[in-house]
C-alpha cells in the first residue's frame, strides 16, 4: 500500500477527514450487499486516519477507498469545494461513477435504516 507523506497528512483538516470517513462508511455499507469477497479493514492508515479501520470492505473496495484518500491528499485546491462542485474532477474516469453509485446506493439504505444522522452530517 502506498504511504502518505506527514506533511500531506498535516494538511488533513476535520472536515477532510469527516468527509474520508463518511466515504468509507458508504463504501463498506454498499459493499457488503454488493461483494461477496471476503471484508477486511483498511490497513496501514495513519493515525490521522486510524477511525477509517471501522469500516471492512473487500479488496477492490479497500483499492478504491485508497485511491480516494491519496487523491484527496493530492488535491491541489487551498479552498476546498464540496467535491460534487468541483472543477478539477480529480476522481479520474470510473472512479467518479463508482463514487456517484456508491453514495446513492449508500444514502438510500441508509435513510431506509434511519441513520438520517450520519447522511446530515455528509450534506451539511
Ligand atoms: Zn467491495
Amino acid at each position: 500500500m502506498k504511504k502518505f507523506s506527514i506533511q500531506q497528512l498535516a494538511l488533513l483538516t476535520n472536515k477532510e477527514k469527516k468527509d474520508l470517513k463518511i466515504l468509507a462508511l458508504f463504501t463498506s455499507v454498499y459493499c457488503r450487499d454488493h461483494h461477496t469477497a471476503e471484508r477486511e479493514s483498511l490497513l496501514a492508515l495513519p493515525e490521522q486516519l486510524a477511525s477509517l479501520k471501522s469500516y471492512p470492505c473487500c479488496a477492490s473496495c479497500r483499492e478504491f477507498l485508497n485511491y480516494a484518500i491519496e487523491r484527496r491528499l493530492n488535491c491541489p485546491l487551498e479552498e476546498k469545494p464540496v467535491c460534487k462542485h468541483c472543477q478539477v474532477h480529480c476522481y479520474r474516469s470510473g472512479y467518479r461513477e463508482k463514487v456517484r453509485e456508491i453514495m446513492r446506493y449508500s444514502g438510500k439504505t441508509l435513510i431506509k435504516r434511519g441513520r438520517l444522522d450520519l447522511l446530515w452530517h455528509y450534506l451539511f
